[in-house]
Protein backbone atom coordinates (compact mmCIF):
# COMPACT_ATOMS: atom_id res chain seq x y z
CA UNK A 1 0.00 0.00 0.00
CA UNK A 2 1.26 3.63 -0.51
CA UNK A 3 0.50 5.51 2.43
CA UNK A 4 0.51 9.20 1.60
CA UNK A 5 -0.37 11.48 4.93
CA UNK A 6 -1.55 14.40 2.54
CA UNK A 7 -0.25 18.25 4.64
CA UNK A 8 -1.92 20.26 2.55
CA UNK A 9 -6.05 21.13 3.35
CA UNK A 10 -8.06 23.53 1.92
CA UNK A 11 -10.50 24.96 4.62
CA UNK A 12 -13.99 26.56 4.04
CA UNK A 13 -14.97 28.93 6.11
CA UNK A 14 -18.50 28.50 7.11
CA UNK A 15 -19.43 32.04 8.01
CA UNK A 16 -18.12 33.46 4.80
CA UNK A 17 -17.49 30.76 2.31
CA UNK A 18 -14.38 31.83 1.82
CA UNK A 19 -11.69 28.73 1.05
CA UNK A 20 -7.78 28.72 2.14
CA UNK A 21 -5.44 26.29 1.54
CA UNK A 22 -3.35 25.59 5.01
CA UNK A 23 -0.34 23.45 5.52
CA UNK A 24 -0.92 21.11 8.56
CA UNK A 25 1.75 20.50 11.09
CA UNK A 26 2.27 16.55 11.03
CA UNK A 27 1.68 15.48 14.36
CA UNK A 28 -0.95 17.93 16.24
CA UNK A 29 -4.06 18.79 15.33
CA UNK A 30 -4.85 22.89 15.08
CA UNK A 31 -7.99 23.57 17.42
CA UNK A 32 -8.53 27.09 16.50
CA UNK A 33 -8.73 28.61 12.63
CA UNK A 34 -8.98 32.41 12.36
CA UNK A 35 -10.91 32.78 8.92
CA UNK A 36 -8.32 35.30 6.73
CA UNK A 37 -11.25 36.79 5.40
CA UNK A 38 -14.09 37.46 7.71
CA UNK A 39 -11.82 36.62 10.73
CA UNK A 40 -14.63 34.24 12.33
CA UNK A 41 -12.55 31.90 15.01
CA UNK A 42 -13.24 28.55 13.85
CA UNK A 43 -13.23 25.41 16.34
CA UNK A 44 -13.55 21.42 15.60
CA UNK A 45 -17.36 20.18 15.80
CA UNK A 46 -18.15 18.12 18.16
CA UNK A 47 -16.62 14.51 17.75
CA UNK A 48 -14.13 16.13 15.50
CA UNK A 49 -10.35 16.85 16.49
CA UNK A 50 -9.38 19.75 14.75
CA UNK A 51 -10.34 21.76 12.39
CA UNK A 52 -8.97 20.42 9.46
CA UNK A 53 -11.28 17.20 9.97
CA UNK A 54 -14.34 19.46 10.54
CA UNK A 55 -13.84 22.16 7.76
CA UNK A 56 -10.93 20.75 5.62
CA UNK A 57 -10.73 19.39 2.35
CA UNK A 58 -8.96 16.82 4.06
CA UNK A 59 -8.74 15.82 7.69
CA UNK A 60 -5.89 16.57 9.65
CA UNK A 61 -2.63 13.73 9.12
CA UNK A 62 -3.18 11.87 12.37
CA UNK A 63 -6.68 10.87 11.11
CA UNK A 64 -5.12 10.23 7.67
CA UNK A 65 -2.78 7.54 9.63
CA UNK A 66 -5.54 6.33 11.64
CA UNK A 67 -7.80 5.26 8.67
CA UNK A 68 -4.74 3.28 6.87
ZN1 LIG B 1 -14.76 33.52 6.79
Amino acid sequence: MSNEIIHESVITCPECGVQTKETMPDDSCQYFYQCPNCEALLKPKEKDCCVFCSYGSVPCPPIQAARQ
